[in-house]
């Protein structure tokens, strides 16, 4: 199942895509999927009709994990050689640097080296359903300020930088998924979620003994090799399997 977050001009509203086959389609349920049983209003509006959003606002925090794949950690050795972590490297992002398809990731005049990071997301759920589902991530950063701080609050934690969709997929086995990062139509990263050093389970499990971990949670699991810059102008796609696309255009601000 698809779940959306959507808007039409109005309150964001919530559906599924692609029920009953429709695949251009989105049928509006009432309230919150992170909350209320999924229950269908009998609406249904076309696709390309409506505007998606992030398709969940973390009411409390994204927590993102770092050098969570050999081949990245490899090619970052030249800026921070460190062996692979003992344990998943932990950090935040704070929720309000979530955007949603197709809204603008925003350089601060701050950083002349903000990068993509393609990732897998996971959503939590309720205590009794502890993944909800999972959705597509960007977790961008301003490398020099990652370099320069030490530690990563800044540089991955701006307005913007922490795009979030299409959707919520439920019911996907994450352990074997093709991840492409694109940037103007090109492939800058391409990786399989089968190469996470720490997989999904483990990392739900590291975080809870640190978190209460509560629904509408993040979990970014790290993103594989080929990070790079991104110049105003350009737009930057994360696909995964099974998942589908996030597409966002990179700005400066003004
Ligand atoms: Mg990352």
């Amino acid at each position: 199942m698809r779940i959306a977050r959507f808007t039409t001009g109005d309150e964001p509203r919530y559906g599924v895509v692609g029920q009953d086959g429709a695949a251009d389609e989105i049928a509006v349920i009432t309230g919150d999927p992170l909350y209320t049983p999924i229950q269908y209003t009998g609406e249904r509006l076309a696709l390309d009709g409506v505007r998606l959003l992030a398709p969940v606002i973390p009411r409390s925090k994204v927590i993102g994990i770092g050098r969570n794949y050999a081949d990245h950690i490899q090619e970052m050795a030249g800026q921070m050689s460190e062996p692979p972590p003992p344990e998943p490297l932990v950090f935040l992002k704070p929720n309000t640097s979530v955007i949603g398809p197709d809204d603008p990731i925003v350089r601060p005049p701050q950083s002349t080296e903000v990068h993509y990071e393609g990732e897998l997301a996971v959503v939590i759920g309720r205590l009794c359903q502890v993944v909800l589902g999972y959705t597509c991530a960007n977790d961008v950063t301003a490398r020099d300020l990652q370099r320069k701080d030490g530690q990563w609050s800044r540089a991955k934690g701006f307005d913007s930088f922490c795009p979030l969709g299409p959707w919520i997929v439920t019911d996907l086995d994450v352990s074997d998924l093709r991840l492409i990062t694109r940037l103007d139509g090109v492939t800058v990263q391409d990786g399989r979620t089968s190469q996470l050093l720490f997989d999904v389970p483990t990392l739900v499990a590291h975080a809870s003994t640190i978190f209460t971990l509560l629904p509408g949670d993040v979990i970014c699991t790290g993103t594989p090799a080929g990070v790079g810059p991104m110049r105003a102008g350009q737009r930057v796609e994360v696909e995964i399997e099974g998942i589908g696309t996030l597409g966002n255009p990179v700005v400066d601000r003004s």
